[in-house]
């Protein structure tokens, strides 16, 4: 394991490397994002065959932590984080559904759904979450970090996460939600999980500014995803998919995305498999979008490169509610690696396909209806 070896460097390019126990969210040079970064060549002692085999061996097992499909891929993710700094909640290993009377229906052959929102607090975001919280476990035991709270903003799911981890490691956590914006049962988790939970008069890019601000002047560590350190445990949905199809990649892969980490996280894992020779190519992408938080739908028919910031309307996709997606950059680089696609589904819509869905045998989300919607459009455009 010491051989593995992971730090954060900026996205744009800047020369420099820094810990990933440092809280940083931005390139102290050029103020752009930041991202992960692996020694490829250490990674490169083992065999495309020895690393299936490897995570073959301990997927869904009990040997501490490797039953988790995020630690039991520990060597792409975060290898320098020791056992007793794993703040884990057995996150990962979710099921794939396959939707076969749906796709018959929608004349989509062989449509799978990856149910990651069967994970402890009920989204995706537990992937990330637990790689967020047991780095700062970590930097906390070292002496390289002090802080009052880990905090995020939230439209709901990255709240509970963030405070179900918090709370199995035993630290503070403070989470700012837009006011009447969240769900009862998504307001329950942080306060069971004992968060100081603050409902500001704003949407969601209005509290992402203030975590931002607090984060800047030192009084909280912030964990958004603006945070690589929350992409780095996502992306193990890239390598879980293809592992569930014997390591084989799908062709396409419709992602339901707001702020945009995950699409960026979709293709660190794709990115990764590829360049140590676990896939020979990667699928392409199709960003599903709400009509109503639209931005990336809007700059990819316009032709463009950067998304434009917009002010997001009311939508059933509550979660994806973001008109200005803060991994924007990382996604359009996604997008393009893996010839993408931004496509977007109306209110009607998505709740046409999230109907649709549940009466073959799905409970679906309305993000998983705009999903569904998009894919449907896809399809009916050839
Ligand atoms: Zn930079």
């Amino acid at each position: 394991m010491a051989a593995y070896r992971s730090v954060f460097r900026c996205f744009a390019g800047c020369d420099a490397e820094y810990p990933l126990t440092l809280p940083i969210y931005r390139c102290p040079k050029c103020d752009g994002l930041l991202e992960v970064s692996h020694d490829m060549e250490a990674l490169r002692d083992r065999g495309a065959a020895a690393w299936m085999k490897l995570f073959d061996d301990r997927w869904m097992r009990t040997q501490w932590p490797y039953g988790s499909g995020v630690w039991g891929k520990r060597e792409w993710v975060a290898p320098q984080v020791p056992d007793d700094c794993i703040v884990s909640t057995g996150e990962g290993g979710t099921n794939m559904f396959w939707a076969d009377r749906l796709g018959r229906e929608m004349n989509v052959p062989d449509l799978w759904v990856k149910l990651c929102g069967n994970s402890h607090t009920g989204s995706f975001k537990d992937l990330g979450m637990t790689v967020l919280v047991s780095v700062v476990k970590q930097a906390i035991a070292q002496g390289s970090l002090k802080t009052r709270a880990l905090c995020c903003a939230s439209t709901g799911d990255t709240s509970a996460s963030l405070a179900a981890y918090g709370a199995a490691a035993g630290l503070p956590v403070a989470v700012l939600l837009p006011r009447g914006r969240v769900s009862t049962a998504q307001l329950v988790q942080p306060l069971a999980h004992g968060a100081r939970v603050f409902a500001l008069e704003t949407d969601f890019d209005g509290c992402m500014a203030v975590v931002q601000e607090l984060a800047r002047r030192g009084l909280v560590y912030l964990a958004n995803s603006m945070n690589p350190l929350r992409i780095e445990g996502q992306k193990t949905v890239s390598l879980e998919i293809v592992q569930q199809f014997d390591w084989e990649a799908p062709d396409w892969i419709v992602l339901p995305s707001g702020n945009l980490g995950n699409a960026a996280a979709l293709y660190a894992g794709f990115k990764m498999m590829l360049d140590l020779g676990l896939v020979a190519r990667v699928p392409r992408l199709c960003v599903a979008q709400a009509e109503r938080a639209n931005p990336m739908y809007r700059a990819f028919v316009a032709g463009k490169d950067v998304v434009e910031p917009i002010a997001a309307g009311e939508t059933l996709a509550t979660a994806i509610q973001i008109g200005n997606p803060v991994s924007a950059p990382r996604a359009m680089a996604a997008l393009r690696a893996m010839h993408g696609v931004v496509e977007q589904a109306s209110e009607e819509e998505l709740a046409d396909a999230s109907a649709r869905a549940d009466r073959t045998g799905l409970y679906t989300c309305p993000h998983t209806g705009v999903a569904l919607a998009c894919l449907f459009k896809l399809r009916a455009k050839g």
